[in-house]
């Protein structure tokens, strides 16, 4: 079955006015194979033909205009690479330069043939004058030939693609030869009638009209509302179907009994009481775990919630229950970490817990296979290591992924194969995500949320400096250091293999030693192109409180735990985003000592960095700092979220549309709530929709 006629499949080069090069093009630079993709290649924003602008009116705040006028005069300028095209352009008002870069022998023979051109464009000024650089070009001849009744769409493009006869434009004129080919049978609905008539909505088909060539604003409108509507709601039925079936069909392990293991290090080991958010969460998950259905559950906490001792009380709980565990970290640094932290915790009581990272021995690696495979090793701590194929356990029960916006969701359906009855898998994060965007992104996963942060807590203390008063912080660092406690310097090293931020950060480290010197001071650097073992090392010093200084990169940013480090310098705090400065500066305000943190940047920044150090300064919050993120930044980039593969969105905005997003999810919960097999004939075409284009998401081949 299809829902999209043969027609849309067709490749793009069998559309009218396209053929074999500019199909290719087409293919490479914008993604258009199939005439769908044509149909799905939205227009950036309409010109309203009707309304001309005058040169005369530009002014240094104007942006697009659309001009009539004649080139009077046209030259190639520059060889080679540098070589353009420049005309100048008037319209009884002004004169305004025009320039292309590319193409440029090629638009210089088409200005031969006409005099009278509209143009439409972006303004910039240059020494004080207006330009305007490849403006889309059209004779007032051919225009008039082809009286439009609708608003003009404007495609984006390349200047490639511009200077090869694919500009916005052109693909305006194929998008219409497209269109017109249709009829309602080619785009049938995929919402069901009961739904769009509720909401009011316009036909499918209409909505695919009017969001190209709309007759006016409110039509527009209402076909852009349609089909954000339409996005959010086979997205979120999408990750109904996927929950639902899963949490209702997919067998599990069953945890039924709370046993001694479990028991015993709750009223003789537990070290601090547990929050009510702790332990709201940990019923959440043996009520998961207790029914014979697979968990899959997203776990969220700020940092320093506590979410590492939630993790443990889950894998004696599978203990308890004559089953293997394992928890994952992202960083072979935070692995060992908490293995430590476990080591320490258990001693007492009758559990085998092992290590496995990659820098794990051959020797000892053969004994930990042998011991997962035989089911004498009850619990493994590692990296990615513990996915490899190589690693068979004996009955894994539940795996714990720690951090894990660093694990994709590939690596999530890696770990399903480890069991013959997939284990539970609870993954946890502290990327700190808006609650509707993470039920949006993780959609398929339950969903728990710490939110209170365990008893004492002090906020840390955040301001921000500029470089010039480097001197002053470090005196500020030292002066806690006399009194006992450690501190962080982070330099941002974006990419590991970075070579410049490498040199900063060694610069980095000699400007500290100037401050700290070595016969009073001792410091640890860990940074990314280190070798394991050495990074191992100045960890653990700085772990141990052997040494009171860590310079580091951005390599300590997830999960370590050193409650004596009470300051944090971040140099060049600007080159972060609000997320992973958080992340930072969770890593301090851990112990009962007040800490701080600065932020050191240039005095030149810009409106949105000056803003993120803002935010960082005024609240401690973790989902606050998210919606601000959000707000800034866009959806898009929210960490984690892009990997998620199921937030795919063309048109809908997860903030500016949060209304729609409600009303979507709501209705997608109540449908598939009500028809999980979608059955019922009222949602046949949906079912249908949904069947063709599975497969085009890579996270729904793991449902
Ligand atoms: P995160 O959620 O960032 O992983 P951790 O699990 O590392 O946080 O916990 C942060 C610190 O808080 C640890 O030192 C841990 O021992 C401590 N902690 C966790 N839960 C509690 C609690 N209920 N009461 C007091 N301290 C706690
Ligand atoms: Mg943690």
């Amino acid at each position: 079955m299809t829902t999209s006629s043969a027609t849309l499949q067709n490749p793009i080069e069998y559309l009218k006015g396209v053929g074999p090069l500019k199909g290719d093009m087409l293919r490479k630079d914008l993604g258009i194979h199939h005439f769908e993709d044509l149909l799905y290649h939205f227009p950036l924003r309409h010109i309203d033909r009707t309304h001309i602008n005058t040169i005369q009116q530009i002014t240094p705040a104007t942006d697009f205009v659309q001009l009539k006028g004649k080139i009077t005069f046209h030259e190639l300028i520059g060889q080679g690479r540098s070589k353009r095209l420049v005309a100048e352009f008037r319209d009884g008002t002004g004169v305004i330069e025009l320039v292309w870069f590319q193409g440029a022998n090629w638009v210089a023979k088409l200005l031969e043939k006409t005099a009278l051109w509209m143009i439409y464009g972006k303004v910039s000024f240059f020494n004080g004058k207006p330009q305007m650089s490849h403006p889309e070009l059209e004779s007032v001849e051919s225009m008039n030939a082809s009286a439009k009744d609708f608003l003009e769409p404007v495609y984006p493009t390349t200047e490639k693609l511009k200077s090869r006869g694919l500009g916005g434009r052109q693909i305006g004129k194929l998008t219409q030869a497209l269109i017109g080919q249709l009829s309602e049978k080619d785009i049938p609905e995929n919402i069901p009638q009961l739904i769009s008539e509720k909401l009011q909505l316009i036909s499918r088909f209409q909505a695919f009209c009017h969001i190209h060539f709309p007759p006016d604003e409110a039509a527009y409108k209402q076909a852009l509302r349609r089909l954000k509507f339409e996005e959010l709601f086979i997205a979120q039925v999408r990750l109904n179907l996927i929950r639902v079936r899963r949490n209702r069909h997919a067998r599990g392990i069953l945890f039924d009994k709370v046993g001694e293991l479990f028991n015993t290090f709750y009223k003789k080991y537990l070290p601090f009481a547990l929050t009510g958010a702790q332990k709201r969460v940990l019923k959440e998950i043996r009520q998961d775990t207790a029914h014979g259905h697979q968990m899959n559950r997203l776990l969220q906490g700020d940092v320093g919630s506590g979410k590492t001792i939630v993790a443990l009380l889950t894998m004696l709980m599978a203990a308890d229950n004559g089953f293997q565990s394992c928890l994952m970290a992202p960083t072979e640094i935070l692995a060992t970490q908490h293995y430590n932290g476990l080591v320490e915790l258990l001693k007492d009581l009758p559990i085998e817990l092992r290590l496995l990272t990659g820098s794990t021995k051959a020797k000892q690696r053969r004994e930990i296979l042998a011991g997962l495979e035989q089911g004498s090793i009850h619990m493994v701590i590692g990296t990615h290591a513990v996915i490899e194929d190589k690693v068979v356990f004996n009955n894994l029960g539940i795996a714990i992924v720690d951090e894990q916006h660093r694990f994709g969701v590939a690596q999530r359906a890696k770990l399903w194969k480890k069991s013959v009855i997939p284990p539970h898998i609870l993954v946890m994060t502290a990327t700190p995500i808006p609650r509707t965007l993470a039920m949006t992104a993780y959609g398929d996963l339950d969903y728990s949320v710490i939110d209170e942060l365990p008893p004492g807590r002090q906020p840390v203390a955040t301001i921000h400096r500029t470089d010039i008063y480097r001197a002053k912080v470090m005196r500020f660092m030292r002066s806690e250091i006399d009194k006992g406690r450690q501190a962080y310097v982070i330099y941002p090293l974006i990419e590991e293999s970075e070579k410049l931020s490498y040199e900063d950060l060694m610069q980095g480290y000699e400007q500290v030693k100037s401050y700290f010197p070595e016969h009073l001071y001792k410091i640890s650097m860990v940074h990314g192109r280190m070798p394991a073992e050495q990074k191992q090392m100045n960890m653990q010093r700085f772990v141990t409180g052997d040494t009171q200084i860590m310079v580091s990169t951005t390599v300590i940013e997830v999960g370590v735990n050193v409650p004596n480090a009470s300051v944090m310098v971040i140099e060049s705090a600007e080159k972060f985003g609000l997320s992973q400065l958080h992340q930072l500066r969770g890593r301090v305000g851990r112990g009962a000592e007040k800490s701080y943190c600065v932020l050191l940047s240039s005095a030149k920044l810009s409106e949105e960095a000056r803003q993120r150090l803002g935010i960082m300064c005024a609240t401690n919050d973790g989902f606050k700092i998210a919606e601000k993120d959000l707000e800034l930044r866009g959806p898009g980039d929210i960490e984690g979220t892009r990997q998620s593969g199921a937030l795919n969105l063309k048109l809908a905005d997860l903030v500016a549309d949060a209304e729609i997003l409600k009303v979507a999810k709501q209705l997608a919960a109540d449908l598939v709530e009500a028809d999980e097999k979608l059955e019922n004939p009222a949602h046949a075409t949906l079912r249908a929709f949904l069947v063709q284009s599975t497969g085009k998401t890579a996270w729904s081949k793991i449902s």
